[in-house]
């Protein structure tokens, strides 16, 4: 009886043992049964520079999260960008097996195939929580693991951004023709919606950035929302900061595990890593709703910047260019089609109920309430 209550007590040191098949009683080969945790070491890249707020540290607490969850028996030795690939270099180094494990942005991926921009967010898209339920209960994960199975890789949302704002303008923007030749950094399907109303889009590294603002080679850019941009510094040059984020209204961050690794690991090891993964997930939208309130009053009390709202006629403009922008991209194959139909049919439940939910809720409250 005793030594039946040690064995059900022993936590964290007995599944150790039973991972390194001891010599404390365990025979040898049940190392290898459904449910133990063996000891490995997985290598993460991420596309991502070491200690960025929200986006390199949601990296490093989801390689700490499968640590804990497995009672430190599963590891993970992380990489920020550069250190062992590239940012951009991640997708492929996990592909063919040189990393393990990727956490970054699926839309970095948009060479590989336009699809994988869905998964991350696309101009008037999805916000985090109508992305959580596409994914989850709206068939958006089984279409993401085919896609990505063509790369060899296992995908799972690890983090989401929140809502972004549309960036920074040394210049007031009052209308569309004062869009009309400016050379702005925006990254993928919102850059295109960009140059389709006019303006110049460039896509430049998070790092690159400040530089290009400061010496005029652009005259304003996105970045992510308050918390990450002050980080950066752009109100030193661009006073105008601009909502809302039509380009991004939720971005979601991906982890991707090479799938001849995910295929090896037991129930138990893939249990782990799927919940740590899904910790990261609702963690990040916690922090980032925290943070971005605090930074924002910080901006405009601490550094002068000015909020301003897109004006209607760039909204309408924008959202006219994001359906043909979308359309177009849906068209690149028959998965990514299906991809854009799957994601189309759970925005349009999400806006149905949204109507008379949260839409008709937020705008009841800030009318009538406030503490
Ligand atoms: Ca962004």
């Amino acid at each position: 009886m005793i030594k039946r209550r040690q064995l059900l007590t022993g936590g964290a040191l007995g599944a150790a043992g039973l991972a390194a098949g001891c010599e404390c009683g365990v025979p040898a080969g049940l190392d290898n049964i459904a449910g133990a945790v063996r000891p490995r070491e997985l290598k993460m890249v991420t596309t991502w520079p070491k200690d960025f707020p929200g986006l390199g540290t949601m990296a490093e607490r989801t390689a700490q999260f499968i640590s804990d969850l497995s009672g430190g028996v599963l590891t993970v030795k992380l990489f920020a960008a550069g250190e062992l690939v590239s940012a951009f270099e991640s997708f492929d180094a996990v592909s063919d097996g040189a990393a393990d494990i990727y956490h970054g942005a699926e839309y970095y991926w948009v060479g590989k195939s336009p699809a994988f921009a869905f998964f991350t967010a696309v101009p008037f898209g999805m916000t985090a929580v109508e992305i959580m339920a596409w994914t989850e209960f709206g068939g958006g994960q089984a279409l993401w693991d085919e896609l990505s199975a063509k790369f060899n890789i296992k995908p799972f949302a690890a983090g989401n951004t929140g809502h972004q704002l549309a960036g920074w303008y040394k210049k007031e923007i009052n209308s569309l023709e004062d869009l009309r030749g400016l050379k702005i950094r925006m990254p993928g399907l919102g850059g295109e919606v960009l140059r389709r109303i006019g303006a110049s889009a460039v896509a430049l590294a998070g790092g690159e950035i400040y530089q290009a603002l400061q010496s005029g080679a652009i005259d304003g850019t996105e970045w992510v929302g308050p918390w990450n941009d002050l980080a950066f510094g752009f109100y030193n040059e661009a006073k105008y900061y601009y909502w809302p984020g039509f380009h991004e209204p939720g971005a979601q961050l991906g982890v991707g595990v090479n799938l001849d690794v995910w295929n090896s690991l037991n129930t138990t090891e893939q249990a782990i890593i799927k919940a740590a993964c899904q910790w990261a997930n609702n963690l990040s939208i916690a922090e980032y709703t925290a943070n971005n309130a605090d930074y924002l009053d910080l901006l405009i009390e601490e550094h002068g910047v000015e909020l301003r709202r897109l004006p209607d006629d760039v909204i309408a403009a924008a959202a006219k260019a994001a359906k043909e922008v979308l359309e177009e991209t849906a068209a690149a194959d028959e998965l990514t089609g299906r991809i854009f139909e799957s994601f189309r049919a759970s925005l349009a439940q999400s806006q149905a109920w949204g109507r008379i939910s949260d839409e008709a809720f937020m705008a009841a409250r800030r009318e009538t309430f406030s503490l």
